[in-house]
């Protein structure tokens, strides 16, 4: 006897498991198929291209209401299933009930709700169906403002549809860049810049923290304080299994129904397909793997047998023009190995994830053409030890005779563009060489190639070592470290001159050929990026040292050193005591006095610092930086307030230098010294910037050291007032923040660029000068901040000082 079969939810999934039945055996069930949408199914995934006008509804129907009537499938459209009896075996919708043999449940997902006040409001949408595509197309209609909230392929594929219709969009992200489940940064950067190119304002790190309107949906209001004005809001952060017929049922849910790999929820004569089902802890938010649970289930309901298994997945975002790809695992790890390509002309970025010979995640942006064929290896766990080399460059360039890494460059057609800047193409590279260009310089001098933006540095070095052979001598200018071709002064002129302002737009403008870089130069494109771009930059700690990350110095016994500033080396009795406090409370085993003026307390315990920064922060002493790359100390003689032989009041000087030059970053440590006479007593002349007051005003030097390597200063003006010598010594600073490489102390920096060069930017150009000292000060306002303060206060950074523990993280929705 045929049996009764009810589904409800008529989506992608249940959509396909009737085509299978059907297909298999047409008269096995009798099917009743109850839809909460006035309608049967249709393409959702084709909601992008109908907001955005490329096709309508009648495009994307999948099952007309002729075709249900013609495969004999009860249709109740339009009418919500209110709950089933497991008991009864029956289905009670809201026009009435029907009993099943079998039921189906495929409800899908919910979108999810940030519960933030005004989320109410008319005018705040979410995107899921075609009536919310409808209602974005009607307010699209009347123009004005869109918010989309979510800067995911739902959210992003809504803004780029509103946007087309001619709104004003603007993306809010709560992460550091787009699709951060599928792109990586680097990816996301890219994505981001098409976006923008198309009008479309991103904000990422962007929280909500209401939506603002009387009656309507007005305005969002970030957590920032910042208010954008919306006529439109849209929520796409994420969806939510719809689980509550389950629920209410009492099958096993969890954060989906779960599932058996026959699709058999608990109850065995209850099955679910699709986005509402949890398989072996997995949810389901792609139709790839759904289509895979509707073969199962209809083999189920047949009595066929066929198992369910969890596949890799592939991603890829409908809107034109925006080409990315993302497949598989790439998350970094010990035993992975990246491969990365990057085109910053045409802004291409490609990452392989390697591991065990393997690949095991492919991201692609700008080009994502060999996307199926990377997909491939992944799925099929396919051993590429032997294309490792070529691999990035996809099927095109597997199977040749050679493995040479130089093979993808030799074989490049005479007309293929090297340098994107200049239109320089390989065959004018290659002519410029036989005709006895042997350099890089004598390329760029005849050619152009690699002469302006220099990204295509390596492609051009690769040429002419594929056409020179042996006879090409390496050039002598160091990189910065493997992941690029590039020395620390094209990086810091680049950044500048092509105004990149984040970590992945480095990578990715300048060709890094690592995802992410190194230890080595992400401390430096950090430092960098935020002394060029104090208000767009914002500081990653990540890309610190170890020490500048604690913020005390790690001692060799693993315990930190702690060093409050003492401004100009003067203290007091309370300040004394209230670091004698500490040590005693702290158990700290050596109070020592430093060479610049303070104390330390030597052998604190990781744990206790939050702790020991609060006690001394209560007693006003904050942190003196003693690890950082950043102001040490200005050290002082008593000068004109108790010693005889005093010019000026070297003490008050050098308490006013430290209290405006403290906290700032710099390429490396920064010492500075204020004596009251050419007597010296404070050492200034083998500081980096040291002052020797005289009777006529006051000397400047720089460049000094007592290191492992021991320089004098050299003079570099002399000023008649106070005010003066600060705003010399913080254009100073910031010259030398502005321009040194990385780890360079000013007198190795000054070795290079030369004491004339420095005088003329701030002795002779008085406007430079101030512009400079200015620019430092702006710098100041943003980046000098006490970090005891921050980190003692902050009970989530604390953590990270506690001892390490087993503690089982439960993973966060
Ligand atoms: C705009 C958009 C773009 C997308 N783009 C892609 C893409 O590019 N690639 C991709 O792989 N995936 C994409 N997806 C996801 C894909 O559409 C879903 O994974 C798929 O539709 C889920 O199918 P489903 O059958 O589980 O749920 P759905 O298709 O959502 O169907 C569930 C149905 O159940 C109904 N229902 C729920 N509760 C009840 C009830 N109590 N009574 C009666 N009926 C009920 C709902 O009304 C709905 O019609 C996109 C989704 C959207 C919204
Ligand atoms: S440097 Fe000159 S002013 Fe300063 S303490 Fe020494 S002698 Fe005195």
């Amino acid at each position: 006897m045929t049996q009764k079969l009810v589904i409800i939810g008529a989506g992608m999934a249940s959509g396909r498991v009737i085509e299978q039945l059907l297909d298999a055996d047409p008269s096995a069930y009798d099917i009743t198929l109850f839809n909460a949408e006035p309608r049967g199914n249709y393409n959702r995934i084709m909601l992008s291209p109908v907001l955005s006008g490329d096709k309508t509804y009648e495009d994307i129907v999948t099952h007309s209401d002729d075709w249900y009537e013609q495969n004999g499938v009860t249709c109740r459209f339009g009418e919500h299933v209110v709950k089933f009896d497991r008991e009864l075996k029956v289905v009670e919708g809201e026009n009435g009930h029907v009993p099943y043999d079998k039921l189906i449940i495929a409800t899908g997902s919910a979108p999810f709700i940030i519960p933030v006040p005004g989320h109410d409001l008319p005018g705040v949408i979410t995107y899921r169906d075609l009536d919310d595509t409808n209602a974005m197309i009607e307010a699209a209609a009347k123009g004005g403002k869109a918010v989309v909230i979510g800067g995911g392929l739902l959210g992003l594929e809504a803004a780029a549809g509103l946007s087309e219709r001619g709104m004003d969009v603007t993306v809010l992200h709560l992460m550091g860049h787009l699709m951060e489940r599928q792109l990586d940064e680097a990816a996301g950067y890219l994505l981001r810049e098409d976006l923008e190119a198309r009008g479309i304002t991103v904000k990422t790190q962007a929280s909500t923290k209401a939506i603002l309107g009387e009656g309507r949906a007005g305005a969002v209001l970030l957590e920032s304080g910042e208010t954008l004005g919306a006529d439109l809001v849209v929520m796409a952060v994420g969806i939510r299994p719809e689980t509550r017929l389950a629920n209410d049922a009492h099958l096993t849910v969890a954060r989906g129904i779960e599932v058996n790999a026959q699709m058999q929820t608990s109850d065995p004569d209850i099955y679910a397909v699709g986005e509402c089902v949890e398989f072996d802890g997995h949810l389901f938010g792609l139709v790839a793997p759904l289509y895979d649970q509707a073969k199962v289930l209809a083999d189920s309901l047949l009595d066929q047998p066929n198992a369910f298994a969890v596949k890799e997945l592939a991603t890829k975002l409908k809107v034109t023009g925006c080409d990315l790809f993302s497949a598989g695992d790439f998350a970094e790890g010990d035993g992975r190995e990246d491969i990365v390509f990057r085109d910053p002309a045409r802004g291409i970025y490609k990452r392989l994830v390697i591991e065990d010979d393997r690949l095991v995640g492919a991201v692609m942006y700008g080009d994502t053409a060999d996307g199926s064929w990377f997909f491939g290896l992944i799925q099929g766990g396919t051993d590429i030890s032997r294309m490792r080399e070529t691999l990035i460059f996809g099927p095109a360039f597997q199977g040749g005779a050679s493995a040479d890494p130089l093979s993808a460059v030799a074989a490049l057609p005479p007309e293929a563009e090297i340098c994107g800047c200049n239109g320089v193409c390989k065959g004018q590279i290659t002519s410029a060489i036989e005709g006895g260009a042997t350099d890089l310089g004598a390329i760029r001098a005849q050619t152009k190639a690699s002469a302006s933006c220099g990204t295509c540095t390596g492609l051009v070095e690769q040429l002419l070592s594929v056409t020179l052979g042996d006879d090409y001598a390496v050039p002598q200018a160091q990189p910065v470290c493997g992941c690029t071709s590039h020395t620390h002064e094209d990086v810091r002129r680049l950044i500048k001159s092509q105004e990149l302002k984040s970590q992945a737009a480095v990578w990715q403008e300048l060709g890094w050929t690592t995802p992410n870089g190194c230890h080595v130069c992400r401390p430096a494109v950090n430092y960098y990026l935020l002394a060029d771009w104090p208000l767009e930059y914002r500081d990653d700690p990540q890309s610190r040292f170890v020490n500048e990350r604690k913020h005390a110095n790690i001692q060799k016994d693993g315990t930190f050193s702690v060093v409050p500033r003492m401004w100009g080396g003067i203290t007091t009795p309370d300040e004394l005591r209230a670091i004698a406090d500490a040590a005693d409370k702290y158990d700290v085993p050596t109070v020592k006095v430093t060479g610049g003026q303070r104390i330390d307390l030597l052998g604190v315990k990781g744990e206790d610092l939050p702790g020991i920064w609060s006690d001394l922060n209560r007693a006003g002493l904050v942190s003196g930086h003693a690890y950082s790359k950043g102001l040490r100390t200005v050290k002082t003689c008593v000068g004109t307030d108790h010693c005889r032989f005093g010019t000026q009041d070297s003490t008050g000087l050098g308490i006013k230098l430290e209290q405006h030059l403290w906290g700032s970053w710099t390429p490396h440590k920064l010492k500075l010294a204020v004596s009251g006479c050419p007597r010296n007593c404070a050492e200034a002349t083998c500081k980096d910037i040291g002052v020797v007051c005289v009777d006529s005003g006051y000397e400047i030097h720089v460049g000094g050291a007592a290191g492992m390597e021991i320089k004098g200063t050299e003079l570099l003006c002399k000023v008649e007032s106070e005010d003066e010598a600060i705003e010399v010594i913080s254009a100073m600073t910031q010259i030398y923040r502005e321009n040194a490489k990385y780890l360079d102390r000013i007198y190795k920096w000054l070795a290079k660029v030369g004491l004339d060069w420095i005088k003329e930017q701030i002795v002779d150009d008085l406007e430079n000068r101030k512009a400079l000292a200015d620019r430092f000060t702006l710098s100041q306002s943003i980046y000098r901040k006490d970090p005891w303060a921050e980190h003692a206060q902050d009970s989530t950074t604390r953590v990270q000082y506690a001892p390490l523990a087993n503690l089982t993280l439960e993973a966060a929705e």
